[in-house]
């Protein structure tokens, strides 16, 4: 059986206004007192709490070589798919066999659940903390290798994994 609404009837001091008016007005005050929430972003940053996943990027060991050795554990973790390596021989004489020669990841499929640096037996992918990241077109959320590595640059003195990666 359907259920009658019925509607809504004012009563006389819901037609006065003033009392309302006033209990509007109480809300406010006591709200201009308490502490702001609002940050003017871009000039203020929120900072997000530790562990926060955002932008990834791909870690360099000291002297300049990448530490990716395309392996493809991350591609294999990833629930979104979203992981694409071209691997090719590494250019190095020591150290790695392997590294990536492209390295693309599509953001608008990644769902920044961080299984990707998880899985890396490198601590070479990283989850930044980077947040606010845009674009107009599908095409311009892929981050490649060059961007991946622009991201490290920015950010290499912060460590977000829980053990550092230089151990
Ligand atoms: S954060 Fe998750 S979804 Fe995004 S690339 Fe890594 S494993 Fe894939
Ligand atoms: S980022 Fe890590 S898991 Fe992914 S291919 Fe490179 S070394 Fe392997």
């Amino acid at each position: 059986m359907a259920t009658v609404v019925k509607s809504y009837e004012p009563t006389f001091r819901d037609k006065l206004y003033i009392p309302a008016l006033f209990q509007g007005l109480m809300l406010t005050f006591k709200h201009m007192f308490k502490k702001k929430v609002t940050i003017q972003y871009p000039d203020e940053k929120h900072v997000p709490p530790e562990g926060y996943r955002g932008l990834h990027r791909l870690n360099k060991y000291p002297d300049g070589r990448i530490r990716c050795v395309a392996c493809e554990m991350c591609a294999a973790a990833c629930p979104a798919h979203c992981i694409h390596i071209v691997p090719e021989p590494s250019p190095w004489e020591e150290g790695k066999e392997r590294y990536p020669v492209r390295f693309d990841i599509d953001l608008l499929r990644c769902i920044f659940c961080g299984f990707c640096e998880m899985a890396c037996p490198e601590k070479a992918i990283e989850l930044t903390e980077i947040y606010d990241f845009a674009d107009y077109s599908r095409e311009g959320l892929w981050i490649d290798k060059a961007g991946l590595l622009e991201i490290y640059e920015l950010t290499k003195t912060q460590n977000y994994y829980t053990v550092p990666n230089d151990e």
